[in-house]
C-alpha cells in the first residue's frame, strides 16, 4: 500500500505538472501570438426570426501557433485574463473588428450603388458586431476612455457595435459594472449579458444591470427538445426578458426542432451551426454577396 501511494502521489504530481508545463507554454506563445500574426477574429451570424434575416455577427477570437495547433479561446482566454494580456488582446479585437466592419460597409455600400446606378446614395448598415468582453478588461482603469478612442481612430460609430459580458465576473464589483455598462450605453453601444443560465445569479444579473440583451445559454438550449422543464425554463425567460424590454438571443441552435420551438416562444434571435458556424472575415465578405443574407 505504501507502494501504490507513492505511485498515486506521483501520478497526480505528474498531472500537475504537466498542466502547468501547458500553461506557461501557452502563456509564453500569447505573449509574441499577436506580433507574429497568430490570432484571427472569425464571425458568427445572429438570425433574426422575425424578419428571417441576419442582423448581426459575434466576433470570436481564433488562435493558431505553429507549434500548439490551433488553441481553443476557452483554454487560452482565462490565461490571457489572469497574466493581463486580456488587455492588449482586447484592443487588438475591437480595433480589427472596426475595420473588419467598415470594409463589409464599404462593401454593402459599392453593391447597392451598382443595384441603384446612383452613386453616392448612402445605405444604412444593417449589422451589428458584438465583441466578447472579458470582466477583468471592462474593470481596467479607463475602460470606456480607450474603447471610445479606438472607435473614433478608425472611424467607426458605437451604435453599430455590441458588447458581450459573461454573467460569473460581475459578482464581485458589480456596482462598478453597473456604472461601466451604464457608460457604455451612453455612448451608444449595445449592451448584452452572454451565457445567461449558466450561473448561479441569473436573475439578479437581470434584474440590476442595465442591458439590452440577454443570450440563454447553449447548456438551456441543447435539452430544448426532449425535456419538458427545459422548455418551461426557456420559454419563462423569453417571457420575462421580453416584459423588461429586453431582447433575446437563443445561443448554440444545432437543430430544425429548437427553431421551432424558439420560434413557438417568441424568441427574437439565434446563433448556431443551424444557421452558420463562425467564419473567417473573408469568407463572411463573401456571403455578404447579394445583401445581407448568408
Ligand atoms: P461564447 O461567447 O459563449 O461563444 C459561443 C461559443 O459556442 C463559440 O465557441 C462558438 O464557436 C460556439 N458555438 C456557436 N454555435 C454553436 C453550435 O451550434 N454548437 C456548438 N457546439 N458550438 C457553437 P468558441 O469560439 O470556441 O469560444 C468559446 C468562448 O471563448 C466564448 O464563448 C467566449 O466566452 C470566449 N471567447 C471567444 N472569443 C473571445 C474574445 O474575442 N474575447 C473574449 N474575452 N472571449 C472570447
Ligand atoms: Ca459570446
Ligand atoms: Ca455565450
Ligand atoms: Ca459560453
Amino acid at each position: 500500500t505504501k507502494e501504490a501511494g507513492k505511485a498515486g502521489h506521483r501520478w497526480y504530481s505528474e498531472e500537475v505538472e504537466s498542466r502547468r508545463t501547458r500553461r506557461l507554454l501557452l502563456e509564453s506563445a500569447l505573449r509574441t501570438a499577436r506580433k507574429n500574426d497568430e490570432l484571427q477574429l472569425h464571425y458568427q451570424p445572429k438570425w433574426n426570426l422575425e424578419s428571417d434575416r441576419m442582423t448581426g455577427v459575434e466576433a470570436l477570437l481564433r488562435w493558431n501557433n505553429p507549434e500548439l495547433g490551433s488553441v481553443s479561446p476557452a483554454e487560452f482566454i482565462p490565461i490571457a485574463e489572469s497574466t493581463g494580456l486580456i488587455n492588449e488582446l482586447g484592443e487588438w479585437i475591437m480595433r480589427t473588428a472596426c475595420r473588419h466592419y467598415r470594409s463589409w460597409q464599404e462593401q454593402m455600400q459599392l453593391q447597392q450603388e451598382g443595384w441603384d446606378g446612383v452613386s453616392g446614395k448612402e445605405q444604412e448598415f444593417p449589422l451589428t458586431v458584438a465583441v466578447n468582453t472579458s470582466g477583468v478588461q471592462l474593470l481596467q482603469p479607463n475602460f470606456v476612455e480607450r474603447t471610445m478612442q479606438i472607435f473614433r481612430e478608425e472611424g467607426v460609430d458605437p451604435s453599430g457595435f455590441e458588447f458581450e459580458v459573461t454573467e460569473s465576473f460581475a459578482i464581485t464589483n458589480f456596482n462598478d459594472v453597473i456604472d461601466i455598462l451604464t457608460e457604455l450605453q451612453q455612448c451608444g453601444f449595445t449592451v448584452s449579458i452572454d451565457d445567461f443560465g449558466e450561473g448561479y445569479s441569473s436573475m439578479k444579473y437581470l434584474c440590476q444591470l442595465p442591458i439590452h440583451l440577454v443570450k440563454i445559454d447553449k447548456s438551456l438550449i441543447d435539452p430544448l427538445t426532449d425535456n419538458k422543464r427545459s422548455r418551461v425554463i426557456v420559454s419563462a425567460i423569453m417571457d420575462m426578458a421580453h416584459r423588461l424590454g429586453v431582447t433575446v438571443v437563443a445561443e448554440g441552435v444545432e437543430t430544425q426542432e429548437q427553431r421551432r420551438l424558439l420560434e413557438k416562444y417568441d424568441c427574437d434571435m439565434i446563433q448556431g451551426y443551424l444557421v452558420s458556424r463562425p467564419m473567417p472575415a473573408e469568407e463572411f465578405a463573401r456571403s455578404l454577396v447579394g445583401g445581407a443574407r448568408v
